[in-house]
């Protein structure tokens, strides 16, 4: 067998694995970064399309969390993990959650002004900015819905740098943090599965991994590593965990941000290359409105979930577009590894209250979609009714039902929660699994609840103070 040995080892390459071997390969350490998908260079596929789907997406983008709705979420597995196939919407974590996760779970160094140095040194380092010229007509729909209606509304920021001829360029985890890694030493191993880690006298000591070659022939490698970070994702890394043996505070108290959408046609052709940049706040953070993926393939789709006909819409694409309404839920799931199967269960529970949000914002984003100029508006939800008109979206409030609503997700978080109060939290305030002192997790899985906004700039700031927090103190 196969035997490679490093000081540190980091299994993922996502927004959490990609910073922490950026910064400890920048601070002179040895790094091997394991990543199970292939690398896929950045410009190799059209964002958002299909092709995009089958070579960044784990499982070509099809997965659900158990529940009553089900909520269909979706995962990147390629090297710069989901980074590579988000929209880059970039928001930091805000002071007062900060402040009351550092109270409630006990969270050592986790002030306002430690996490704002971190985020302004992400945002400096992979570049963060906003358009430099107007919206395009997707995004513009949704500021000019807010202003008739007298509610607020702002442009996020996008991790994007852009050209002086206004082109722009999403700095994904391959653009940034990982090139910064390999240049300081780093070495990255895409196709490389972690099966399971391996431990002795109370310490990891490495992994049991299975590396596919070229032909698709598979190895069975042991990775041997003094220290190990998990940065898998918030449904991969409690797997794993759990398959290790390590379940305590693991993979319990899963947080995601439940979407319901709406495929809104308009009397004028909408772009779809791109997400919108605008989000309406005014229902922040519990309720935020924003735009989706509109390609052919996800119009098609958006429009079928609403159980009407639809295939005149669907020939009149070019004039459709979707967007969503998300809210910050009550509910929590878990993430549970079944021994024989590869993939977790994965189950979500609803609270009434979040599905009575979920049918408040599905009205709040049709009256928006309605004001900028909608025609017609196709919701999520089975048999939901097509509307014309803001009489008729009062039939949606009845709609939202567990057996109706189709819901999905590109936000988990929440399943190794930091902090000093083991009750609750099933790493200490810098990711360290309590009694195997040289394990850390370090991704989405750590944020102690849903951050009700684009969690990758909150992922990115965690995961750059663990790795100093390492680095000081091993
Ligand atoms: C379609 C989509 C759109 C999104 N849009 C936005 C947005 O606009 N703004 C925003 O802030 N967030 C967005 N997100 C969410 C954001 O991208 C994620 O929250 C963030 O990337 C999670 O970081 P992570 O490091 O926890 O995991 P990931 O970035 O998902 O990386 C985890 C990596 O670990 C690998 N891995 C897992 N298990 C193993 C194993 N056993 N062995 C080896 N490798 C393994 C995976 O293959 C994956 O590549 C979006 C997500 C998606 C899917």
């Amino acid at each position: 067998m196969t035997v490679l040995d490093t000081e540190v080892l980091v299994i993922g390459s996502g927004a959490g694995g990609a910073t922490t071997a950026a910064r400890l390969a920048e601070a002179g350490r040895s790094v091997l970064v394991v990543e199970e998908g292939a690398w896929v260079p950045a410009e190799a596929t059209v964002p958002f399309s299909l092709e995009e789907m089958v070579a960044k997406y784990r499982h070509r983008g099809g997965a659900a969390a158990l529940g009553s709705p089900a909520v269909a979420y979706a995962e990147g597995s390629c090297v710069g993990g989901s980074t590579e196939i988000n929209s880059g919407l970039w928001h930091r974590l805000p002071d007062h959650l900060a402040e009351d996760w550092r109270r409630t779970y006990a969270i050592d160094e986790f002030t306002a002004p430690t996490l704002e140095r971190y985020a302004e040194e992400m945002e400096a380092t992979i570049g963060v900015s906003s358009l430099p010229g107007p919206p395009p007509v997707s995004s513009a729909i949704l500021a000019d819905g807010a202003t008739k209606l007298g509610w607020e509304s702002t442009e996020f920021p996008r991790v994007f740098r852009y050209a002086p001829d206004g082109s722009g360029v999403k700095q994904t985890m391959t653009r940034t943090m990982l090139p910064r890694a390999t240049a300081a030493g780093a070495v990255v191993q895409p196709r490389c599965r972690i099966k399971r880690l391996t431990f002795a006298g109370g310490r990891v000591t490495g992994a049991r991994a299975v590396l596919t070659h070229d032909d698709g022939a598979t190895e069975t490698v042991q990775l041997r590593a003094d220290h190990v970070f998990v940065c898998g994702g918030a449904i991969q890394s409690p797997a794993l965990l759990q398959r290790s043996g390590i379940r305590r505070g693991i993979g319990n108290g899963l947080k995601l941000h439940p979407t319901i959408k709406v495929a809104a046609r308009f009397p004028f052709p909408v772009d779809h290359d791109d997400v919108p940049m605008h989000r309406i706040i005014e229902f922040a953070p519990y309720l935020t409105i924003g735009g989706s993926a509109s390609r052919r393939g996800q119009v098609a789709l958006a429009l079928a979930e609403s159980g009407a006909p639809y295939q005149e819409a669907l020939a009149d694409w070019e004039s459709v577009a979707v967007y969503y309404a998300a809210i910050r839920s009550e509910g929590s799931g878990r993430v549970i590894a079944v021994p024989g199967f590869e993939a977790p269960i994965v189950t979500y529970r609803l609270t009434p209250g979040d599905l009575s949000r979920l049918a408040r914002g599905l009205i709040h984003l049709g009256e928006a979609l309605l004001a900028a100029g909608a025609t017609e508006l196709y919701p999520s939800v089975i048999d939901g009714g097509v509307v014309h008109d803001v009489q008729g979206l009062g039939q949606w409030w009845d709609a939202v039902t567990p057996a109706r609503a189709n819901l999905m997700t590109v936000h988990l978080t929440s399943s190794i929660r930091i902090g000093e109060n083991a009750e609750l939290a099933g790493a200490d305030s810098f990711g360290r699994i309590r009694n195997v002192a040289n394990l850390r997790v370090n991704d989405a899985s750590l944020l102690p609840e849903g951050p009700g906004v684009n969690p990758q700039a909150a992922i990115m700031t965690v995961a750059a103070r663990n790795a100093d927090h390492f680095l000081a103190t091993s």
